[in-house]
């Protein structure tokens, strides 16, 4: 344990996804070297993340409260979108790079993680409890016809897909098409790097 601001801060920057110590204690030098100033407005910035974005009740992404404090988002809420089609992603940055491509225009839920091979409670890695109380709420109101699966085409992707289909399973037996998009891609695709033309093409011929 640290007990200088230094390592403080660099504990924390190791935390950040991607991040190793050395890179760490770089990010606390390259603050050191910027002005009190910006640093106050950088610190304002990071207080504020948890007061102005809200964690949306049915699909889980975050989104900006602006003026109105509302539990749902401006997605789910949006009279536009397709009801009928749920997309699981599984995270915010998979979401909003589906969203640039232009070609799905139905309702998501984000997962906020992936299952390990060998998990012994794959329920704890997911936003489980979230999911299927928005299966079961777009079931109620909107006639809900595809559920499409869209993650990463990695160890973890697949073994996710594997229990979600289990899980979902029981929507199957109702009449609920269930797709997965990671047929399409190749092996190590990660949905977060891919490119747009790559992932609009697998999302056109999922089955
Ligand atoms: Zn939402």
């Amino acid at each position: 344990m640290n007990d200088d601001i230094i390592g403080k801060l660099t504990e924390i920057f190791v935390r950040f996804p991607g991040i190793g110590p050395k890179q760490a204690r770089r990010f606390v030098y390259f603050l050191l070297s910027q002005t009190s100033g910006s640093l106050q407005n950088f610190a304002k910035l990071i207080a504020e993340l948890k007061t102005d974005i809200n964690q949306c009740e049915l699909c889980t992404r975050f989104f900006i409260l602006g003026n109105k404090r509302v539990p749902i988002c401006d997605l789910c809420l949006d009279p536009n979108r397709d009801n009928s089609q749920l997309m699981i992603i599984e995270k915010d940055i998979d979401l909003n790079n589906i969203r640039k491509l232009g070609v799905y225009n139905g309702q998501y839920a984000v997962l906020g993680g992936l299952i390990p091979i060998l998990e012994k409670n794959p329920e704890n890695r997911i936003r489980q409890d979230a999911l299927v109380r928005n299966i079961e709420k777009r079931q109620a109101d909107h006639n809900l016809k595809e559920i499409i699966i869209a993650l990463s085409v990695t160890r973890e992707g697949d073994n996710t897909v594997e229990y979600l289909k289990s899980l979902l399973q029981p929507y199957e037996e109702k009449g609920v098409k269930i797709s997965i998009l990671g047929r399409g891609l190749s092996s190590g695709t990660e949905i977060e790097y891919t490119d747009s033309d790559t992932i609009k093409n697998a999302l056109l011929n999922r089955h």
